[in-house]
């Protein structure tokens, strides 16, 4: 069996265009608010010749009261088949409580993790990303998964820990 990569973090910061962006085709559902209700899709994947299965999460019912515990139920599970962890952060927004809670979820499941932080889409945000040294889990990424900014470099880390 691949090992397998899973894209996990809060709805919104980018997961699937994250995903999209690694595939090179848009087969993730791209939503500009959550709501689509599938909850974990895996694609066979390939990144500097190394093969791979990539995990996407999410599609939450929007319900603002349960999103946080929604969101740390779909993580558990992506967590758990993970060989590697892709958390993706909202740079623009911080960390919320919801992503401290996926922190403890990462830290309980010590699998490997590399940070994310999302929409990074020019220099005047890496302030933002550096931020989320906070989180305690080791250096942010600045990326834009909207525009490829950074993306090369984050795959390759997270590829080579497969
Ligand atoms: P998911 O819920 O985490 O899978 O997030 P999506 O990939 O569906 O993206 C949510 C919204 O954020 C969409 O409107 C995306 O276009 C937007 N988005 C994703 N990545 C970036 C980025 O790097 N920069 C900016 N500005 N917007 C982004
Ligand atoms: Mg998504």
């Amino acid at each position: 069996p691949l090992p397998v990569l899973a894209v996990v973090g809060r709805p919104n910061v980018g997961k699937s265009t994250l995903v999209n962006r690694i595939l090179g085709r848009r087969e993730a559902v791209v939503e500009d608010k959550p709501g689509v209700t599938r909850d974990r899709v895996s694609y066979e994947a390939e990144w500097s010749g190394r093969r791979f299965t990539l995990v996407d999460t999410g599609g939450w019912e929007v319900d603002v009261a349960g999103i946080h515990a929604r969101v740390a139920e779909q993580a558990e599970v992506a967590i758990a088949l993970a060989d590697v962890v892709l958390f993706v952060v909202d740079a623009t927004v911080g960390a919320t409580s919801t992503d401290e809670q996926v922190v403890r979820l990462l830290r309980k499941a010590g699998k490997p993790v590399v940070l994310a932080a999302n929409k990074v889409d020019g220099p005047r945000a890496e302030a933002d990303a550096a931020a989320l040294w906070n989180l305690g889990l080791g250096e942010p990424h600045p990326v834009s998964a909207l525009h490829g900014r950074g993306t090369g470099d984050l795959l390759d880390t997270a590829v080579s820990g497969l």
